[in-house]
């Protein structure tokens, strides 16, 4: 190094010696080496000194897929930030959907429209009143403006089909909290109608596949969100569907058959849960598949280092 402790290349004397091999460095650390292997130990926390209080159906559907995730994403409470997005995601096609047919059904409460033209008008001024409160600008939403009228006919004639049922729209997103012990359950619930024989129809709707939502109705009990929703509602004559807002295919009603008894599961499930959890149980970090691939957690689990 120079006397102002600048690097230097080797003097040229060095340079020869090194070039005839005498002097060798080992191990150089350019060559490749072998290293032993080092896995990350799978996380093992329990969160018992972290009291849950409030309960939604997401944040129990975290739990059953992966403890872990629950403990760090809902006990913790460690979220990703919020990114800036410019482009439009599935997620937010779907928000504006249930915004809007909040209004759309909230309007028509008192405009009695029932032929297809009138309802087409008040459900695009619903529309864009809920582009509006989503502050969602034309450019960016473009690529749903092209769905829309299709996403839209094929609604209308689903409402006119559950309509011929007997059925009424009673309330949209209708938030709910109910005691369960000392645990709070809560939760936004889409949509409640009113049947012909006067029993309450709750419904979920979903703009995902159609064979993701039948995938739901056949798997009973793994699905919790139905479930959850009819805890939030204290009647035991209540019925439960899915609508599948579908963007390719019409729109469709998935009816889940024995809701009462699903949600009673649910409620000792629940129960159960909490119970083991203020136990202090382990948590491990158990997800496979799907529930790995779209986790936020996959970063503090360390998934990607186990093997
Ligand atoms: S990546 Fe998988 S294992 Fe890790 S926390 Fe998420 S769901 Fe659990």
């Amino acid at each position: 190094a120079s006397e102002a402790g600048e690097r230097l290349v080797p003097s040229g004397f060095v340079q020869e010696i090194l070039l005839d091999h005498v002097i060798t460095f080992a191990p150089d650390p350019r060559l490749p080496r072998a290293l032993p292997a080092r896995p990350t130990p799978r996380p093992l926390p329990s969160g018992d000194a972290l009291p849950v209080t409030r309960l939604s159906a997401s944040a129990y559907e975290d739990l059953r897929r992966c403890p872990y995730r629950f403990f760090a994403l809902r006990q913790l409470r460690l979220q990703a930030p919020d990114e800036l997005e410019s482009e439009l995601g599935k997620r937010d096609f779907g928000n504006w959907l249930h915004s809007l047919l909040k209004i759309f059904h909230d309007m028509l409460k008192t405009a009695a429209a029932q032929d297809i033209p009138a309802r087409v008008a008040i459900i695009n001024i619903a529309a864009e009143r809920a582009t509006q409160e989503l502050a969602l600008s034309e450019s960016e939403f473009l690529p749903f403006a092209a769905i829309w009228p299709r996403v839209r006919k094929g609604y209308l004639a689903w409402l006119a089909e559950h309509e011929a049922t007997g059925a009424v729209f009673d309330a949209g997103e209708v938030w709910r909290e109910i005691p369960l012990g000392p645990l709070t359950l809560v939760g936004k619930i889409d949509r409640m109608d009113r049947q012909s024989d006067g029993h309450a129809l709750l419904i979920d709707y979903k703009t995902e596949s159609r064979s993701t939502t039948a995938e739901r109705i056949k798997s009973g009990q793994e699905d919790t969100q139905l479930a959850f929703y009819a805890a939030l509602i204290e009647d035991d004559t209540l019925a439960a569907a899915y609508v599948n807002l579908g963007e390719k295919e019409p729109t469709k009603t998935y009816a889940q058959p024995d809701i009462v008894g699903l949600r009673d599961e649910l409620i000792e499930g629940i129960r159960d849960d909490m119970a083991r959890l203020e136990q202090g149980a382990p948590l491990p970090a158990l997800g496979e598949g799907k529930a790995c691939d779209y986790c936020a957690a996959r970063g503090l689990c360390r998934k990607d280092f186990w093997n």
